[in-house]
């Protein structure tokens, strides 16, 4: 845009002066020269300046891919050293050991998630996230994560419903990083209807609804939730990395703000859509559509 302004202007003299002196041609062949070797310097700053911004994120992507690669390794072992003090092999737990162990734990696995997400966000900018396509029945995966994710709904006081058209057709798509994206999406309603109802809301009203459904030749996930909701304002930054709602803030100190940049990634890549629908205070309905299998 700056190039072309530049040009635009740059033309607009050149025919200016070029009418005001034509008297004098050796004088305008001079300008028009002059002009060109100006728009000549200007575009060389311009494109260099693009290689090393886009030398500096390359750099960057690279810098968080090894770091995160090498926190990996002491955290699972971190982990694994916690879990066994917890089991209780290398001596009983007394008093408030356990409750600190449980925090240590719980703290290890956040971290680890970070990692894993920062890993992934990497891979995703250096374009090196692998996708294998093939057919598979959306619903399938949908309902088997439901059944996985019931427990963990249920200790939230949260009824979470499946719901699925008969006779749906296939999508083509990864199947493994689609379910990623479920489960990113699954976690949110719970976790941000949980926030809703734990803070004085009635602890029984926590609800969520899990639809497949095929439109047009599309087959759509559409995860809705009465939970905390995003605030009007919030709404336009929601896919972008390490945004966090301002309300999420004040409720949870947990989360990264990576996981539905990674979700928008994961679905664009795969030819499909992804979109949402909220209201503060009232719930959310976070939705994506994938390509039917030819
Ligand atoms: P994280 O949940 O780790 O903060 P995400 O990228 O998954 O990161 O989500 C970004 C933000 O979008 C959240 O912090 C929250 O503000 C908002 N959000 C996502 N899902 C929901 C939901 N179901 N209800 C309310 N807010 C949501």
């Amino acid at each position: 845009m700056v190039m072309g302004i530049v040009i635009i202007v740059t033309s607009i003299l050149t025919y200016s002066i070029g009418t005001r002196y034509n008297s004098d041609p050796e004088s305008v062949v001079l300008v028009v020269l002059l002009m060109t070797a100006f728009l000549l310097i200007l575009s060389f700053i311009i494109t260099s300046s693009f290689e090393r911004l886009a030398e500096a994120n390359r750099l960057k992507s690279e810098f968080v891919s090894i770091v995160s690669h090498q926190i990996r390794s002491p955290l699972t072992n971190l982990k694994w050293i916690v879990e066994l003090l917890m089991s209780g092999i290398l001596g009983k737990i007394e008093g408030k050991q356990g409750e600190y162990f449980k925090i240590l734990k719980e703290n290890t696995e956040r971290m680890q998630e970070l990692v894993n997400e920062l890993l992934t966000v990497s891979r995703i900018e250096a374009t090196k996230l692998v996708f294998k396509r093939e057919p598979f029945a959306l619903e399938k995966i949908a309902g088997d994560l439901v059944e996985e994710f019931k427990p963990i709904a249920k200790s939230s006081n949260i009824q979470l419903e499946f719901t699925a058209e008969k006779n749906l057709p296939k999508v083509f798509a990864d199947p493994f990083q689609i379910l990623q994206v479920m489960e990113n999406l699954l976690y949110n309603a719970i976790r941000y209807t949980a926030a809703a109802f734990n803070d004085g809301k009635d602890k029984n009203n926590g609800k969520i609804t899990v639809r497949i459904f095929k439109k047009r030749n599309s087959v759509v996930c559409e995860i809705t939730d009465n939970g905390i909701g995003i605030p009007k304002d919030d709404k336009k930054f929601i896919f972008q990395k390490f945004f966090r709602a301002g309300n999420v803030r004040r409720y949870q100190a947990g989360g990264s703000g990576l996981g539905l940049y990674i979700c928008k990634s994961i679905i664009e890549k795969s030819n499909g859509r992804i979109g949402f629908s909220s209201k503060e205070n009232s719930g959310s309905t976070f939705w994506f559509s994938l390509p039917i299998a030819k």
